[in-house]
């Protein structure tokens, strides 16, 4: 029987966090959301935050109970009134239900009396800020969390006299009264509720105004000479930002008004709340002699963060499965305005750090998507990571190479007019895309956006004819995609450079009968993804006549095929002793930073992760002393700065450990002329020592403590300090306490922490936490922050190759068979890079003992 038009509908389930379906049938009803939300904030950090909530709505029709979102315990709710009747709290599955005979068509208001969740308003000793991204609005007061309810926000904030405070709307009045100081905001724009936001506390205020724009910065640095070194770099790269990205869209920026804050260990690099950006405040002020990586993250993170502003909070994704459309034109907008702003970088080469960061996922088991399901925004914190941050800009890239600039922007500026204050999906963008070009976007994205992985590409020779044809691992998928590929003929001074169109057909170029001894570099303008086959040889014989990008996509590439287990056999493959001498050359020569902090990580990544203990201690003294004797030669402040960092982290022999500690300690003798160390640097540096050298721990750690300034980073080491000690007992007792929500609170704080305790030295003392690091995976996917399960992963696993090991983790999958698919997913990728140790170590081993 069918029944057509049917009104009685079902009424949506009541389930914990916010499900699709109640979403849809939410979005289809509910419009013109205002929250009034008035907040009081104790001094006291452990007294609760009174708060008062005042809703109104449209209601398009009266058939069902309302839920509205609330995360927290029913206690904290003291009080309801709907549309002017008092009603008692019922409150189910992390929902506060409206009941319909309270509510009517049209216009309703709703009352809410209570105290504040607190699990999303990081509350500090001196300070507080709200971060509400994915779906964590609803842990601090009842709403409709979801994206595509957009609403208007009135604040009020009642605070302690002496601070500062930033939120999403211009300040309309303050009053002081009884030492407390009231602020009350403006409407704001209209809005998701992840990105409603205020900060408040001990805070410094500056307050610049560049091309008729006044913008105003928040901070907590002690150190007045690095506030004054940064910030004005700090107000002109926002407003420079701001003025590309008008240009670029065509549209003026949308929102009332832009100030930002910078929060000491704040748990990214940045989140875009309208109008109050909230920045990790080391990644904006800068110690001395920073490297032009340093500057550039610095000038992209800005970037980033302010083209969020047309893409994510003016057209923002109408669910968090295409969080990554947000996430992917920020970088790719960051990528584009970045370089007039540094004309002596080579962005093309920087570029190619997406690469590593989204092979480190793709060429794993656990790899996904870009694009993926996401039933219930409770599990959205999943959908974030390296494929969304770090492929989906690659895939743009390519999206823009196919159908050209200008039809690119074209399609943009009419998706940012069309959905301008409002939500669109990843097909609402191909559907305006697909009508311009002449190319079939939507397969296209099936392959690029909808699966997993990246092709093997392989080049051969016959009659006469190259081939460069693509292979996929897991299936029959081919990755269309443009690069340019250069043939070098070796009989004769003779080279081809060919722009490659891979895709169903394999790529073939014509090879005359003088072309029988060549060399191929494959992917030499970087831009394709894949594994190319491998180059080693180049390498040495043609380092000198390569461009900088091609020595970089060389770099990376050859990196790529020395952790291919699979590889380690073949005739032209590289033992990770062979291409450390490779990189032990390159450094010897390189001018290029980028080029050489990528020689200098894969320097430090073999040395501890591919080299057996005894193949490690009988390179240390020579590669020390390279790396020493290369620092002392460097004129360039990051440069030597980049060589110490390597150094400091590589040594293991008595002679320079003591040298270290001597520079530590500032002994005259040690002092490097030209070496700056901050003091963030210097506790650095201490942790390690504190690691390499148990015996004195205590007295460096010590030491280190009482001689910090900075209140928060003093805060910051006092909590690593156990992770730092020579004691198992205490190690093992600090790993004990992470089983505790709040101990986990400062999420940058315990993976530094957790980086110590996993310490390479202390791999076998440290194998014994991987257990129940992942027993504790859940309850961190709960609790923590949308990066923190995949780091808290990778911290935990990322340095272990062990039989033990491995085991562990593989146990771990096998006793829980119904384990979360995204975790599982999310653990796969964090174990994959020790796994492939352990298969090319236990190799090596294997063919050693002749
Ligand atoms: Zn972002």
């Amino acid at each position: 029987m069918l029944i057509w038009g049917c009104n009685n509908k079902e009424a949506i389930k009541v389930e914990k966090g916010v499900s699709l379906e109640l979403a849809q049938w939410r979005k289809a009803n509910i419009s013109m959301v205002n929250y009034k939300l008035e907040f009081r904030v104790p001094e006291a950090y452990d007294q609760q935050i009174q708060a008062l909530e005042e809703l109104t709505f449209n209601l398009k029709e009266v058939d069902q109970d309302l839920q509205l979102d609330f995360k927290e315990d029913a206690s904290k709710l003291k009080g309801l009134i709907v549309n002017g009747s008092s009603v008692p709290i019922l409150f189910e599955q992390e929902h506060l239900i409206l009941p319909k005979e309270g509510l009517k068509e049209g216009f309703n208001k709703v009352e809410v009396n209570f105290f504040a969740g607190e699990s999303s308003l990081n509350r500090k000793e001196e300070f507080l800020y709200t971060l509400f991204v994915p779906d964590r609005a609803r842990t601090a007061f009842p709403c409709f969390d979801q994206p595509n309810l957009k609403a208007t926000f009135e604040l009020k904030l009642d605070l302690p006299n002496s601070w500062n405070a930033v939120a999403n709307a211009p300040v309309g009045t303050v009053q002081i009264k009884d030492g407390r100081k009231q602020l009350e905001y403006q409407k704001s724009d209209l809005i998701s509720t992840y990105l409603f936001s205020f900060v408040a506390g001990k805070f410094k205020s500056i307050t610049e105004t560049i091309g008729g724009r006044t913008m105003t910065m928040l901070h907590r640095e002690t150190d007045e000479n690095k506030v004054a070194r940064n910030k004005d770099d700090v107000f002109k790269l926002h407003a420079a930002s701001i003025q590309w990205l008008e240009g670029y869209t065509g549209i003026k920026y949308p929102f009332k008004k832009f100030d930002f804050a910078l929060i000491p260990s704040f748990q990214y690099g940045g989140m875009e709340h309208v109008g109050a950006i909230q920045y990790q405040a080391n990644s904006l002020f800068l110690d001395e002699d920073p490297s032009q990586n340093r500057l550039l993250s610095r000038a992209s993170l800005i970037a980033h963060e302010t083209a969020h502003m047309w893409f994510g909070n003016l057209v923002t994704m109408d669910w968090f499965n295409d969080v990554w459309t947000k996430e992917v034109f920020a970088n790719f907008m960051a990528a584009k305005m970045v370089n007039p702003s540094f004309p002596e970088i080579n962005h093309d080469l920087n570029f190619l750090k997406h690469y590593s960061s989204a092979y480190s996922v793709d060429r794993t088991e656990g790899a996904n998507p870009i694009r993926q399901e996401l039933p219930n925004l409770n599990e959205a914190g999943q959908m974030y990571g390296a494929i969304i941050y770090n492929k989906a800009p690659i895939m743009m890239k390519q999206l823009e190479f196919l159908i050209g600039e200008e039809v690119f922007r074209a399609g943009l500026q009419e998706y940012l007019k069309t959905y301008g204050m409002s939500n669109a999906t990843w097909p609402n963008l191909i559907e305006i895309l697909d009508k311009k070009s002449e190319a079939d976007l939507k397969t296209w994205s099936e392959v690029w956006v909808n699966s997993p992985g990246r092709p093997d590409f392989n080049f051969a020779v016959a009659d006469g004819t190259g081939t460069l044809s693509q292979t996929d691992r897991n299936g029959d998928k081919v990755w269309p995609q443009s690069f340019r590929m250069k043939l070098y003929n070796n009989g004769r001074k003779d080279r081809k450079e060919l722009q490659v169109v891979s895709g169903g057909d394999p790529y073939t170029v014509a090879l005359s009968n003088s072309w029988t001894d060549f060399d191929v570099l494959h992917n030499s303008n970087g831009i394709g993804y894949g594994l190319f086959p491998p180059a080693y040889n180049m390498i040495e014989k043609r380092w000198e006549s390569l461009s900088d990008l091609e020595k970089g996509s060389l770099l990376l590439n050859a990196y790529e095929n020395l952790i291919e287990p699979a590889n380690h056999g073949q005739g032209n493959q590289y033992s990770p002793g062979q291409y450390l001498e490779v990189l032990q050359w390159i450094i010897e020569r390189e001018q290029n930073q980028l080029n050489l902090n990528r020689a200098i990580g894969q320097i430090t990544s073999i040395y501890w992760n591919l080299l057996d203990e005894a193949q490690r201690t009988a390179l240390a003294p020579s590669l020390e002393k390279q790396l020493y004797g290369l620092m002392l030669k460097a004129d360039d402040a990051a440069i030597k700065k980049m060589f110490f960092n390597a150094f400091s982290g590589v040594t293991i022999t008595e002679l320079n450990k003591q040298h270290l500690f001597d520079i530590w300690v500032g002994t005259s003798h040690a002092q490097i002329e030209g070496l700056k160390l901050s003091e963030n640097d210097k506790i650095g540096l201490a942790s390690n020592l504190a690691v390499k050298m148990p015996d004195k721990a205590a007295l460096i750690t010590n030491k280190q403590y009482h001689g910090i300034q900075n209140p928060d980073a003093k805060r910051r080491f006092a909590f690593i300090m156990p992770a730092l000690s020579d004691t198992a007992a205490v190690r093992d007792a600090f790993f004990e306490s992470l089983k505790d929500e709040q101990n986990r609170e400062t999420e940058s704080w315990v993976l530094s922490a957790l980086n110590y305790l996993h310490h390479p030295l202390r791999k076998t003392e440290s194998v014994k936490y991987i257990k129940p690091s992942l027993e504790l995976l859940q309850g961190i996917q709960v609790t923590g922050d949308i990066f923190f399960p995949k780091r808290w992963l990778d911290a935990n696993l990322g340095g272990h190759s062990s039989d033990e090991a491995i085991a562990t983790v593989e146990d771990f999958l096998k006793e829980n068979p119904n384990y979360n698919k995204q975790l599982k997913m999310k653990i796969q990728q964090s174990a994959d890079f020790g796994k492939r140790a352990n298969a090319i170590l236990s190799r090596d081993k294997k063919i050693t003992p002749r």
